[in-house]
């Protein structure tokens, strides 16, 4: 059976480890050709690529941090370079600094906002000229929860995946004409080395808000990115919640 992405080109920024790899994986497994991104993991987004290829597709990783413009833009000349296109976007890199108010120094609220908001801007950019030119682009921003709930210690988070949410929205609207689509994904908690690093009391206090009891895994989030690539043409603008129930 062919594979429903084969012959498109996907950027994953951030793909080495979490949620980012698991986007890659499943790209890769529906045929696209990954472009892996990353910025402090070699060895694990070398991992990556020799998983897609084992699955039959192409990949290559791409170091560059994406918080920088000229980083962002080289990534997508790269991917042009090599591939020729860009059809598929996800903007998934991300950090966090969990500080309050009280503790956040400026450093921690520009890092963040630079990482997790402003790397989407300068890839999507970066990308849009060349999904105009084919008349095709399926865009995604990780967002999260927490931009739309808000949480104690995450001003600079919620305020750089609120952002998200909202360029999402302005994007969808600049870019329909061209039919490039632009969603945003607010996963709730989910098992990557991001929520395996907080501490077993805050774990367990996560937990009680889960109707669903548990934490997520990252394919529980990839599904859902390939379900709008491989099928959600009439999908924009939108927020999908793959969260447990924790917000309604
Ligand atoms: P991880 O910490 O497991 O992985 C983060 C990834 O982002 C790594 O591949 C890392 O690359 C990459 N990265 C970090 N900074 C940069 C940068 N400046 N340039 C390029 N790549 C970078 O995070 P998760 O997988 O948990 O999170 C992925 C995204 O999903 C983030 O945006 C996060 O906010 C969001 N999210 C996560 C949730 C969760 O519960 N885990 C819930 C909701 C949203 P490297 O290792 O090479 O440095």
């Amino acid at each position: 059976m062919a594979k429903r992405l084969e012959g498109q080109v996907a950027v994953v920024t951030g793909a080495s480890r979490g949620l980012g790899r698991a986007c890659a994986l499943e790209l890769g497994r529906e045929g696209a050709t990954v472009v892996v991104n990353y910025f402090t993991s070699p060895d694990p987004a070398k991992e990556v690529v020799a998983e897609i290829e084992a699955a039959g597709s192409k990949a290559i990783a791409v170091a560059g941090n994406v918080g920088v413009a000229a980083e962002a833009k080289a990534l997508i000349d790269k991917t042009i370079e090599t591939y020729g296109h860009i059809d598929i976007l996800i903007n998934n890199a991300g950090i966090n600094r969990d500080k309050t108010l009280k503790r956040m120094s400026n450093e921690d609220w520009d890092d963040v906002i630079t990482t997790d908001l402003s790397s989407a801007f300068y890839c999507t950019s970066a990308a849009v000229p060349h999904m105009t030119e084919r008349n095709y682009g399926r865009i995604i921003v990780m967002s999260s929860i927490i931009g739309q709930m808000g949480n104690l210690g995450q001003s600079n988070y919620a305020a750089a995946k609120a952002g998200l949410i909202a360029f999402a929205k302005s994007a969808a609207k600049e870019l329909a004409r061209n039919n490039i689509t632009v969603n945003a994904m607010c996963p709730g908690f989910v098992e990557t080395d991001m929520v395996i690093a907080l501490s077993d009391e805050v774990k367990a206090a996560l937990l009680k808000n889960i109707p669903l009891g548990r934490f997520g895994k990252p394919e529980e989030v990839a599904n859902f990115v390939r379900f709008l690539v491989t099928e959600g043409d009439w999908i924009t603008g939108q927020q999908f919640n793959p969260n447990g129930g924790q917000y309604m």
